[in-house]
């Protein structure tokens, strides 16, 4: 399945994850009809940022009620794998509580997408996407 994004938003995702280096970068990604618009990088509030992403909780409720007051949504996520691959990891697969949301994962200037999905060919849980660049 294609996945268009902005091509504002691909430069937002790979900027935040060369400046967070060597900790994880992440971030919402909103838009509409299932497509990207835009990447919003959050704090990084997990506890040892250098191996794990955790969503600023409060950036989070904020960019949900911002993007429904403009007609968006919440897509999904990105973060960065700072020494890693551009795939999910099985921490990631544990994370992912909910069904089809976007996971963006940047790795050495390259991004991969991911739908969570139960099933998924990936660690049972995600379906790749190829990105679409608008
Ligand atoms: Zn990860």
């Amino acid at each position: 399945m294609n996945l268009a994004i902005a091509s504002t938003a691909l430069a937002t995702i790979v900027d935040h994850a060369a400046a967070a280096s060597p900790l994880e970068a992440c971030g919402i990604v909103v838009g509409t009809g299932g497509s990207i618009t835009e990447a919003l990088p959050a704090t990084n509030v997990a506890a040892d940022p250098a191996t794990a992403f955790e969503i600023d909780p409060a950036a989070l409720l904020r960019v949900h009620r911002e993007a429904r007051d403009s007609g968006r949504a919440v897509v999904g996520w990105y973060h960065s794998h700072p020494n890693g691959s551009a795939q999910p990891s099985t921490t990631d697969a544990a994370g992912a509580v909910e069904d089809g949301r976007v996971w963006l994962i940047v790795a050495g200037g390259r991004i991969s997408a991911w739908r969570a999905t139960t099933g998924g060919i990936l660690h049972g849980r995600f379906d790749p996407l190829a990105l679409v660049a608008a």
